[in-house]
């Protein structure tokens, strides 16, 4: 069976609610198209007024974060009956940014991926190595181990519907992207290690995207290698490049 496409937009802490909705009616017209699942993760205080902006337009809208409680005293955080009550359908975890700058491990991660399948949000996981595991070569035990932690305890049915996004950390924002044989090998390893962990079916159905300086240029070729489903896409989300990834 074909796995769907997913292309996500990761806005990251970009747009305020005003330029958010504006930013929506810009692209509005270029992401059409049916044979692809289109997301925008957005920022928390975005969440309410993009999703009405994507009424019954083909965007799903995603968060960038949450916490593991439903609710109760934790100052400043989000839930997932929050983000499920305001319709998002997706949620990110495990990026970088959040691993290195907020201090997140694999425990916490591995929480989040459990609490998300459980209130029925799909999980974004995202995994990858910095520059001087990349250089080590020892990138491939580093996403193996990641995944393993991130993925304890959670059941084969569950990794059929979750997204693993592979994004090298030496790739984000630098606007030095992998090359798609460099992202394919890496995919294709983690399609490999589910196969593993799990079994062949649900490695065939997991959905892996590639992030990392992904561009209307890069786009289309890194799309084209069969491990690889799709995008998680920072800086060129915010553009109406972001159309053309979506059509690459
Ligand atoms: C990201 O942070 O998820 C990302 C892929 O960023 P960029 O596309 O800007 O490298």
């Amino acid at each position: 069976m074909a796995r769907r496409r997913i292309i996500a937009g990761n806005w990251k802490m970009n747009m305020t609610p005003s330029e958010a909705v504006k930013l929506v009616a810009e692209l509005k017209d270029l992401v059409k198209n049916d044979d692809v699942d289109v997301v925008y993760c957005v920022p928390a205080i975005d969440i309410v007024p993009v999703v009405e902006a994507v009424k019954g337009t083909n965007v799903n809208v995603g968060a960038e974060n949450f916490y593991i409680e439903d609710k109760g005293a934790f100052t400043g955080e989000i839930s997932a009956p929050m983000l499920v009550d305001a319709g998002v359908k997706y949620v990110i975890m495990g990026h970088s940014e959040r691993r290195d700058i907020f201090g997140e491990n694999d425990i916490l991660i591995n929480a989040k991926v459990k609490k998300a399948f459980a209130a029925g949000l799909t999980p974004i996981l995202c995994c990858g190595e910095s520059l001087a595991l990349r250089k080590a070569g020892t990138y491939k035990e580093w996403i193996e181990r990641q995944i393993t932690w991130d993925l304890s305890g959670v059941t084969a049915d569950q990794v059929k519907n979750l997204v693993i996004a592979y994004e090298p950390i030496w790739a984000i924002g630098t606007g030095e992207t992998a090359t798609a044989d460099q992202a394919e090998e890496v995919c294709a390893f983690i399609r490999e290690l589910i196969a593993k962990l799990y079994d062949g079916a649900t490695a065939e159905a997991v959905r892996i995207q590639y992030g990392g300086s992904m561009n209307a240029s890069n786009a289309a070729e890194l799309l084209s290698k069969p491990n690889i489903d799709g995008g998680l896409i920072g800086g060129a989300s915010l553009k109406p490049d972001f159309g053309k990834i979506v059509n690459a």
